[in-house]
């Protein structure tokens, strides 16, 4: 029987203590705006749902933002203290499977989310997001060199080559990431 059958644990998570570790872990300087990092930022009320959520506006470029915008955090089903319970049973080495038991979540649900969270708390999601279907195109040949046999090879034939490897491995990490933000 799992844990979770006698104790609902998320039940029993401070949402307010939730908000301030994520606080704590994003912004051990105090709030700084994650589109012009300018420190310039006033509260803003809270969410409309989560009253711990708090929201703030930049003074530099009168952007709103709140605690969980831009991360990995934000934009997901789960309350805030089921992610912070998650990373707790990570710490415990927990499987994925065990997590789910204790959390009552799908396996699969669970695993999107320590995905996320082994690349931090708040690392931030990429900004680029692409459909399902997604077409590489970008390939470099390189014909000839043209009496620059060395330039050819620095160019095209190294750089190139690594160049477009890494933004094909980039682009495939973005629609993983895609598919299952979705
Ligand atoms: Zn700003």
């Amino acid at each position: 029987m799992a844990a979770s059958d006698l104790i609902n644990l998320s039940g029993l998570i401070d949402d307010a203590k939730c908000f301030a570790l994520v606080r704590q872990h994003r912004w051990p300087e105090g709030v700084r705006c994650p589109a012009c990092d300018s420190g310039a930022v006033i509260r803003d009320g809270c969410d409309d749902t989560q009253p711990c959520r708090q929201r703030y506006r930049c003074k530099a470029c009168s952007g709103r933002f709140d605690d969980l915008t831009g991360t990995v955090l934000a934009g997901h089903h789960q309350p805030l203290r089921v992610w912070v319970l998650c990373l707790y049973f990570m710490g415990l080495n927990l499987s994925n499977r065990q997590i789910a038991l204790e959390l009552g979540l799908d396996g699969s649900d669970v695993q999107i989310m320590t995905e996320h969270l082994r690349r931090g708390l708040v690392a931030k999601i990429p900004e680029v997001t692409l459909e399902d279907e997604v077409e590489i195109n970008e390939v470099y040949v390189v014909v000839g060199h043209k009496g620059q046999p060395a330039a050819v090879a620095k160019r095209g034939g190294l750089d190139g080559a690594a160049g477009w490897q890494a933004r094909r491995d980039a682009a495939r990490w973005k629609r993983r990431n895609y598919r299952s933000l979705a």
